[in-house]
């Protein structure tokens, strides 16, 4: 098959998520067909540099033997068994307790699921369970952020804040409020980005006072919002946080499903943060994304009291802990450890990329250029000296990302943010290059900005 027979396949049957349907099928979409390192290869024969680790999750790189053996190894002793019923694992265990091994001290347990999605769905029944067990079954509350992710199922849709998906969603969930996001660049610039931080932060304080404080259950947000811009919230941020959220004793869920397993240079995004989060959604880098694996991580706290105090929880999936994608979970955080992967990040390649991506501030239509870990973002602007937009019409994020795939770099836009988290075992030189196509890019992108208007779909997730 050729890329067009692929493509009038896929035009006539594949309905792709986050996709304008109609758009998609106009154009064909890139046929992707093998890879290897931090590189993808399409039907056409190019070589692109996977600056997106696939969806934030291809941490250790693409073609790694020792994954692939994992799973052969399991689909043989026992492809598929659930955790359903008083029964459990060995793959299911194991990764169990290497999780709570490698997880903050306080938080000794994990629940399962298929994805990320899944994970917050849990995090949502586990929040309003806890509270009703406590006798307090009015604190029912979940505070969330605009321009928040938390996934696409109905209820992780409704946890995040992003607008387009409310629009289209029908009713959320009820019960489910959002303040504003720590975005300094968007949002804050006629402040400092303390002073922000902190505006922030009195606006949870705000939402609790106004819910009512014995009303509100749980603050959900990411530690690094990822799919909303990779924004890095001022440092007061989560200082002032986390005192709002002990005044009002109000449980922490630290979405980790990018922030997690070495992202930021720490095992988890609450390390680099000093959170204490009782609850941690999971998933993404979890399996390398080989194979779909989430989870909760669950602290004593709530841990506890579902445990002593309530009777079965009437929740789980079929593929809770299933065996394949365990014991690829399993081998992947033993590889990234074995490896020091985490530490890399924090010690050499996160200070090396953003002493590199920095380098990038200089460009005309740069106005910010931040990273942290290996995440990473561009904010194009029209003027650099006001830090003023691109007209809405001229899709310049779009126009920014196609163009930088044309040149062999997968590179992502959120409106005109662009966003990179490449494969946590990029080297020096593959960073180098990234830089330099981004670049590229960028100057392409500077050119046709001033000639040809460009609209596109924009992928939310
Ligand atoms: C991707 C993502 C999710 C959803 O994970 P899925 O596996 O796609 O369901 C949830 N939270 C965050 C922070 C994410 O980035």
């Amino acid at each position: 098959m050729q890329t067009q027979d692929y493509q009038a396949l896929d035009r006539a049957h594949h309905l792709h998520p986050f996709t304008d349907f109609k758009a998609l099928g106009e154009e064909g979409s890139r046929v992707v067909t093998h890879a290897e390192g931090v590189y993808i290869h399409d039907s056409e024969g190019n070589r692109i540099l996977d600056g997106m680790a696939g969806l934030w999750c291809v941490n250790l790189g693409y073609g790694r033997r020792e994954l692939v053996e994992a799973a052969t190894a399991q689909l043989e002793q026992l492809p598929y068994y659930n955790t359903f019923f008083k029964t459990t694992h060995p793959p299911a265990v194991r990764l169990a307790e290497k999780l709570c091994d490698l997880a903050p001290a306080h938080i000794n347990r994990v629940f399962f699921t298929g994805s990320g999605s899944e994970a917050n769905d849990t995090v949502l029944r586990m929040v309003r369970r806890y509270w009703a067990l406590k006798g307090q079954p009015d604190k029912q509350w979940i505070i969330g952020r605009e321009n928040a992710y938390h996934g696409s199922t109905l209820a992780g849709m409704s946890l995040g804040g992003m607008a387009p998906m409310h629009a289209q969603g029908g009713p959320c969930v009820p019960g489910i409020a959002h303040i504003r996001q720590p975005y300094w660049f968007g949002e804050g610039r006629d402040m400092s980005p303390e002073a922000f931080g902190q505006t922030c932060a009195e606006a949870l304080e705000e939402k609790i006072l106004e819910l009512g404080e014995e009303k509100v259950a749980a603050f959900i947000a990411e530690p690094v919002q990822g799919a909303g811009g990779a924004i890095m919230p001022p440092e007061s941020y989560w200082p002032a946080v986390k005192k709002v959220l002990a005044k009002y004793d109000i449980l922490l869920v630290a979405d980790e499903v990018i922030c997690g397993f070495g992202r930021l240079g720490e095992w988890f995004g609450s390390q680099h943060y000093g959170l204490e989060p009782d609850l941690m959604p999971i998933a993404k880098g979890l399996s390398s994304g080989y194979l779909p694996i989430g989870g909760v991580l669950v602290g004593d706290r709530v841990a506890e009291t579902l445990i002593e105090e309530g009777g079965e929880f009437f929740h789980g999936f079929t593929y809770s802990g299933h065996p394949t994608c365990a014991a690829v979970a399993l081998k992947n955080l033993e590889l990234l450890e074995a490896e020091g992967v985490v530490d890399r990040v924090r010690d050499d390649l996160g200070p090396y990329l953003a002493e590199r991506w920095a380098s990038l501030v200089d460009h005309p239509i740069v106005g910010e250029a931040r990273s942290l870990g290996l995440m990473g973002a561009l904010e194009l602007v029209a003027d650099k000296t006001t830090g003023q937009r691109f007209d809405k019409s001229l899709g310049a994020g779009n126009l920014c990302r196609d163009l930088c795939f044309a040149n062999g770099l997968v590179m992502r836009s959120v409106g005109d943010t662009m966003i990179i988290s490449p494969p946590l075992v990029i080297r020096r030189e593959e960073i180098d290059e990234l830089v330099e196509l981004a670049r590229r890019a960028l100057d392409e992108t500077a050119r046709q900005l001033t000639q040809v208007p460009h609209t596109q779909e924009e992928p939310t997730a």
